[in-house]
């Protein structure tokens, strides 16, 4: 079906919501349609249904290297669980192993995404050994590539910057129009911390949260700022705190000459540190999960626009991968891809913390337009026909369970994780999920162009 209208449902972006027939022609939204009575297409009934903006999930660890072993939701499978749940494009990233430079690294990551069902684009990762050579500030003009990713920790593996290599990255952000992103834990503060515990003899797994201490993304952000006599704009990835929040809040008045950017995930709006008494191992994360402060904190800040994006960080590692006794030992990263919508939806716009408006903002107009995706995060004529069906508050009549990640457990509660009122899922078009059930045979999905 290549030539179809959407009529009769309502159409929400940021501004608001409108009525509106959507006539989708090869992949592409390219007009909303007046009068149906004039056009003689197959119509897809939408009364009753709200229409979104595909989720656009601007952060996934699909397939990624841990040691000698990966992440367990490859692009194909990791795909369609987030496809099963709302999500039509993904930024994932390129990380160079040790054994390659930069250009196999990207070679290596266009094969590993053959088969992804969904839309994609990439961050390329600079670990220190790279990140004072200026050939990558080509090879991403080369490549196409969203945004370059720095890290102020994780000196073991090889990924903290210091001043030098930061000014590196800052210099090409100030001349180039790509997004420089972040992962802001201050090393320093994370060492002191965990030799604190050390030295204690706290070695044991319940003792994660107090190895990354409250203040650690707030101080890495203070440092951020304060390097470089350029004005860099940066986008800060996975942001946990209300310290954290603060601090962007009074950066932006300070620096008004930069954009700041910050990302947060449904992890840190619905989970709190208390499993660290239970289930410590299962629910490790970086950073870890923090307070009911936090939350409200978060989710206001999604309300008032301080926060500017929600994407997952998924990180699916199997169960016997994150047993784990000692803190010192664990593999953080938890599944959360398919939790974007149905957490936004069932804990934000169900208990009235946000609007439907909010949510189609931080998920895909905002992703879109800071990454440069084009045609992706919005449903006006001209942009690709990447969209998700929600019908009204009546649970949709479906048997099926719904997919879940190979890491076989799940961090959230089943009511977060609900979605029943999740019609139809479209991805340039073709439906992935149709009717509440994900379709078999979901084709493949292709590199996102910048605008
Ligand atoms: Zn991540």
């Amino acid at each position: 079906m290549d030539r179809y209208i959407v009529a009769g449902g309502l159409v929400v972006s940021s501004k608001g919501s409108m009525p509106a027939n959507l006539l989708v022609e090869d992949g592409r939204i390219t007009e909303w349609v007046g009068d149906l009575r004039e056009r003689d297409l197959p119509i897809i009934d939408a009364g009753g249904t709200l229409i979104l903006p595909g989720i656009i999930d601007a952060h996934t660890h699909f397939h990624m290297a841990s040691g000698d072993q990966f992440t367990v939701d490859d692009f194909s499978f990791g795909g369609r669980l987030a496809a099963s749940a709302g999500v039509t494009s993904i930024i994932d990233f390129i990380e160079p192993l040790s054994t390659q430079n930069l250009s196999e690294a990207i070679m290596a990551r266009f094969e590993d995404v053959k088969g992804c069902p969904l839309d994609y684009q990439f961050h390329l990762v600079i670990p220190q050994r790279f990140a004072r050579d200026p050939a990558w500030f080509e090879l991403i003009d080369r490549y196409h590539l969203a945004a370059v990713k720095g890290f102020t920790t994780y000196r073991e593996d090889g990924l903290c910057l210091d001043a030098e290599d930061l000014e590196n990255l800052l210099a090409w952000a100030s001349k180039h129009v790509g997004l420089l992103t972040f992962h802001a834990e201050d090393d320093g503060l994370l060492r002191a911390a965990e030799e604190k515990l050390l030295a204690k003899g706290q070695s044991d797994i319940c003792f994660f949260p107090q190895s990354r201490p409250l203040d650690t993304e707030e101080i890495a952000i203070r440092k951020l700022l304060a390097i470089g006599s350029l004005p860099a704009d940066l986008y800060f990835v996975h942001l946990s705190t209300r310290k954290a929040l603060d601090t962007i809040i009074e950066a932006r008045q300070t620096h008004p000459d930069r954009a700041l950017w910050v990302e947060t995930c449904p992890q840190y709006l619905v989970l709190d540190e208390s499993v660290y008494e239970r289930e410590a191992d299962l629910n490790t994360v970086c950073p870890p999960l923090r307070t009911h402060e936090d939350q409200a904190a978060l989710w206001m800040g999604i309300r008032t626009g301080i926060v500017d994006v929600v994407a997952s960080d998924h990180c699916a590692f199997a169960l016997e991968m994150k047993r784990s006794s000692t803190w010192q030992a664990t593999r953080a990263g938890l599944p959360s891809v398919d939790a974007i919508l149905p957490v936004l939806v069932n804990e934000g716009v169900g208990k009235g913390r946000i609007s439907w408006e909010d949510l189609v903002r931080v998920t895909s107009e905002n992703p879109a337009r800071l990454f440069r995706l084009k045609g992706k995060g919005s449903l006006t004529p001209g942009h690709d026909a990447d969209f998700v069906m929600i019908s009204g508050h009546k649970p949709l009549d479906t048997k099926e369970t719904f997919l879940q990640s190979r890491a076989a457990y799940s961090p959230f509660h089943k009511e977060q994780m609900d979605r029943r009122w999740l019609k139809h899922v479209v991805r340039r078009g073709e439906f992935l999920v149709l009717d509440g059930r994900l379709e078999a045979s979901l084709g493949n999905g292709s590199f996102i162009p910048l605008g």
